[in-house]
């Protein structure tokens, strides 16, 4: 039974602690994600691993994509990820994990075992990975890169890992590694409980630690308002964090207001929770909408990126920032369903502070120190209206193709909302097309990315999708930019534009004219200029991206690391910038421009270059 405490308020004894992967942001699996890990589990084992009447929970691991720990009775018997490269979901088993499903079991009705040899189990047990002479029997059908469980004669399991040769192969081989363990030995490993756990007994058992967080968001909540003295209202999106924030704060007062920005790309439950939450708590609905921004910016911008998420600018920020000054003209003070669980940004944030991007704005954080956990049994006890979504495999709820989504999520719309799905694919695969870009770079989420992450990279390549995308014809550099503050980063200022073409990175090193607005560094499909402690990305994709916490230095860096690709690229070689360099850094010969390296970085010539002078 999950308990949040030191003491179970049902049994009133010590509680004990289960180790997790950070940052342990817990919640409860519904009845969508057991029985996705029931399918999972009967695809690859034969069996479904979740008995019936059983609490889980899971906790979110970093991972390349989705991955979920599994807990039940105070155990982690196995995760779940999703594997980009398969674009399936892969069991990995724990040792409790694996008793369950095998100890005790008629192994021919099961799927992906190994049974090794009496002599060499304390060998394997100990650590080492098992040779095929060492296999007595197996499943037939295991083919190499399986999920494996390896077992004892007396159907004791011994280790967990990945099939390394055929089923076949591991009886007729007389040497070669049959299966490479990830972990050995499961003896001390008790499996699970057999008494049934329900939903309404964990509330029970919890009863005392909620008492305390929801008196402590109380205290908050009453102390913040006395001290700030605005009109007040709550951010409200359509997700779990902010609908406990909801009900607290009914619980605190009685006349505030529900701000909601619709970005356009919200789910339609997502809308109607919206306003099923306003009727419910009878409060004033305050909203606004991008309406088809999105769709009408993404020829210019293409699909959002981790890196360049230019449609939080022109969707969201854009109109929540008019939306409160034009129904607040003195402020507000605005709660937020803030978590630090849900990222590293959050976690650094304080509890109230003033919002960068909206006038006169101060925001305040309540459920700063909950997990997901504490959220959900709040929601459960006060049975408060949440989004259907949640029991339909979504985990966060937000613009429905945001490039943050794991894959998992963005592929699972194609089941619960097709025609989204749908009219998502096709931008993206026309997109793709322009830029010479595979359906494979699609389909396997490499969008999401101006540069993907190693790993990731790695997939791209095994899969044999390239990432690199078409150059074409630089006559018409049109860039477009969008720029604010990052609500959820900190104060931090960013700026994002895209030419709406690729770039041919290499180019640019030529000329070195990217010099002249700070000291670049190549790197595979990106280059880095560095001035005075900023960052400017210029991705392949024509993406330049800049952060700073001073509004003013990071638009003009954009500016010139625009101005500088522009002049880099369209270059007449008429040297009319020569004589204005004042370190004589500019050199004219046969082969054009040529930045040296004394170049200080002042910017002066790119102005007075006749192609930034009269490009328009
Ligand atoms: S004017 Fe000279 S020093 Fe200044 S950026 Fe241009 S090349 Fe560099
Ligand atoms: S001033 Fe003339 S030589 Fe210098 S970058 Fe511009 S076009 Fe090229």
């Amino acid at each position: 039974m999950p308990v949040l405490g030191e003491i179970c308020d049902t049994c009133k004894k010590n509680t004990l602690k289960v180790t997790i992967t950070p940052p342990g942001d817990i919640r409860p699996a519904f009845s969508y994600d057991i029985s996705l890990i029931n399918k999972i589990s009967t695809k690859q084992f034969g069996v479904p691993l979740i008995p019936d009447d059983r609490v889980v929970i899971l906790n979110k691991a970093p991972y390349d994509d989705r991955m979920e720990e599994i807990i039940i009775d105070g155990k982690v018997i196995g995760n779940i990820r999703f594997e980009i490269e398969r674009l399936d979901w892969v069991l990995l088993l724990r040792p409790s994990g694996a008793k369950i499903l095998f100890e005790g079991r008629n192994l021919k009705s099961l799927k992906n075992w190994v049974m090794v040899d009496d002599t060499a189990v304390p060998f394997i047990v100990n650590g080492a990975s098992v040779l095929a002479p060492g296999i007595i029997d197996c499943d037939n059908e295991i083919i190499e890169g399986n999920e494996v469980i390896v077992v004892s004669r007396e159907n004791n399991v011994v280790a967990g890992g990945r099939s390394k040769m055929k089923g076949s192969e591991m009886i007729s081989s007389e040497y070669g590694v049959g299966v490479k363990t990830r972990w050995n030995g499961a003896n001390n490993d008790t499996s699970l409980l057999k008494k049934e756990t329900k939903w309404s007994d964990v509330i029970k058992a919890n009863e005392a630690i909620m008492e305390k967080y929801t008196q402590e968001a109380y205290n908050f909540i009453n102390n913040t308002i006395k001290n700030i003295d605005k009109p007040i209202c709550i951010s409200y999106s359509g997700g779990k964090d902010s609908l406990v924030l909801m009900q607290l704060l009914n619980e605190c007062l009685e006349d505030f207001d529900i701000l909601f920005a619709d970005t356009g790309l919200e789910f339609p439950e997502t809308l109607d929770n919206v306003e099923k939450v306003a009727k419910c708590y009878d409060k004033n609905l305050i909203s606004t909408s991008a309406g088809n921004s999105f769709w009408e910016s993404f020829p210019a911008f293409g699909p959002p990126t981790v890196e360049s998420r230019w449609c939080c600018k022109i969707c969201k920020l854009g109109p929540i920032s008019s939306l409160i000054e034009n129904n607040f003209e003195d402020g507000c003070l605005t709660f937020i369903g803030q978590r630090k669980y849900e990222s590293s940004a959050r976690a650094k944030s304080s509890r109230v502070w003033k919002n960068p991007w909206v006038v006169n704005q101060i925001a305040a954080a309540p459920i700063q120190n909950w997990t997901a956990l504490h959220v959900w049994l709040y929601i459960l006890k006060t049975k408060a209206p949440y989004n259907p979504l949640y029991e339909q495999g979504y985990d966060r709820i937000g613009c429905w193709l945001c490039p943050s989504s794991s894959l998992s999520e963005l592929m699972r719309l194609k089941d619960t909302h097709p025609h989204l799905e749908e009219q998502f694919m096709n931008q993206l695969v026309s997109f793709a097309e322009s830029r010479g870009l595979s359906k494979k770079w699609v389909r396997h989420g490499m969008w999401r990315w101006e540069k993907p992450p190693q790993n990731i990279r790695k997939s791209a390549n095994n899969l044999g999708i390239s990432l690199v995308q078409k150059n074409s014809s630089t006559q018409d550099l049109n860039f477009k930019i969008t720029s604010g503050y990052r609500p959820c980063k900190d104060d931090v200022f960013s700026a994002e534009g895209s030419f709406g073409i690729p770039l041919n990175i290499e180019d640019f090193k030529d000329n070195n004219l990217l010099s002249a607005c700070g000291v670049p560094l190549y790197i595979d499909g990106a280059v880095i200029v560095k001035n005075k402690g900023i960052n400017v990305q210029i991705f392949a994709s024509g993406t330049i991206t800049v952060q700073d916490r001073d509004e003013k230095k990071a638009l003009s860096l954009i500016k010139d690391a625009k101005n500088s690709v522009i002049r880099s690229l369209k270059c007449q070689s008429c040297g009319i910038c020569v004589r204005h360099c004042p370190n004589k850094a500019l050199n004219i010969a046969h082969n054009g421009i040529h930045i040296k390296n004394n170049c200080e970085h002042c910017s002066k010539c790119i102005y007075k270059c006749p192609v930034i002078k009269f490009n328009k």
